[in-house]
């Protein structure tokens, strides 16, 4: 029995020992700027037994005074591998978290930084911290323990506190412009644009040849929300998901957000339902059909376009 209990502490001592070493081989803190740093992870792949929930882009900047990370990820695990890629450019502390919006992906990592540098603001939409302290957090953990199993263990819900504004922060001497968008991947959205390096990060308003659950959003103020992130001009912009691009990656997105408005806006003109136009709308988009999310987003994007449409006709 001894002997037994002995065998079983050793394959339990190798189990963590396993999860502990867990890694992801494609990520790298890339410097995109004099000050800006990403851990990007794309064109990804969704099946968390491949991505063990990694598939966004934390971001980091070192500042004078400390680091700035923008989004962390999906895991108290994720949140450790942050901060061993952030240990291997800077020294320096984590003091300011900024989060792009309440998906789980991108801020249940946020545990490990709070917990390594209890000191660190956590900023976000002011709805993000009304949405997820009213309860909505436990439906997030709900979702994030079915989807990601055993690589979500030992993740709590350690929900951002400061309210953000629409205003430029200086932080270590570095400029932070952000700006808040109350409908548009979400009602909970910020970008975030490094004023100093030109760097803009987008949340999930863009993606790289990625297509998001758009279930939260407004078709309508994400196309606003591009025409924004536009007139800032940025030379680098890191998207929520896939690698990090340039400027053209909104223009990409600032036209699906259009075309689908203009594509559905037409056939309802004809008097076709959304099913019944569905064929002709995915026509429209074809170009895009590589890229990841076509096949199970598209159909509910011209199902909710229709319906922002037809409350906009009531209004
Ligand atoms: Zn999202």
């Amino acid at each position: 029995m001894k002997r037994y209990s002995v065998y079983l502490s050793i394959v339990f001592c190798f189990y963590l020992q396993q999860a502990k070493a867990l890694e992801w081989p494609d990520t790298h803190p890339e410097k995109i700027a004099v000050h800006t740093y990403v851990i990007e992870h794309g064109p990804h792949d969704e099946d968390p037994k491949v991505s063990h929930g990694f598939h966004n882009n934390p971001g980091f900047i070192v500042t004078d005074s400390g680091v700035v990370v923008i989004d962390t990820g999906s895991s108290y695990e994720i949140g450790k591998m942050i901060l061993r890629k952030i240990a291997s450019v800077t020294s320096k502390p984590v003091t300011h978290i900024f989060t792009t919006h309440f998906h789980g992906d991108h801020w249940f990592a946020n545990q490990a930084l709070v917990e390594a540098y209890p000191d660190v603001l956590t900023i976000a939409h002011p709805k993000l911290i009304a949405l997820l302290n009213s309860g909505e957090d436990k439906f997030w953990l709900d979702v994030f323990a079915k989807r990601l199993g055993d690589d979500f263990a030992g993740t709590k819900s350690v929900i951002p506190k400061l309210a953000a504004e629409n205003k430029e922060y200086k932080i270590g001497g570095i400029r932070f412009r952000v700006m808040l968008f109350d409908q548009a991947h979400t009602a909970t959205d910020l970008m975030v644009n490094i004023v100093d390096d030109r760097v803009l990060f987008t949340g999930d308003i863009v993606n790289n040849e990625h297509f998001s659950f758009m279930g939260h959003g407004n078709f309508k103020g994400a196309y606003e929300a591009t025409l924004k992130a536009l007139e800032l001009k940025p030379v680098k912009v890191v998207a929520g998901h896939g690698r990090s691009g340039d400027i053209t990656l909104i223009q990409e997105f600032s036209e699906i957000y259009k075309k689908l408005r203009t594509e559905v806006a037409k056939y309802r003109e004809q008097g076709l339902l959304d099913y019944e136009m569905k064929s002709a709308v995915l026509m429209s988009l074809n170009k895009y059909q590589q890229w990841s999310g076509f096949d199970t987003q598209i159909g509910r994007y011209i199902i909710q376009v229709n319906a922002e449409l037809e409350k906009e006709s009531f209004e």
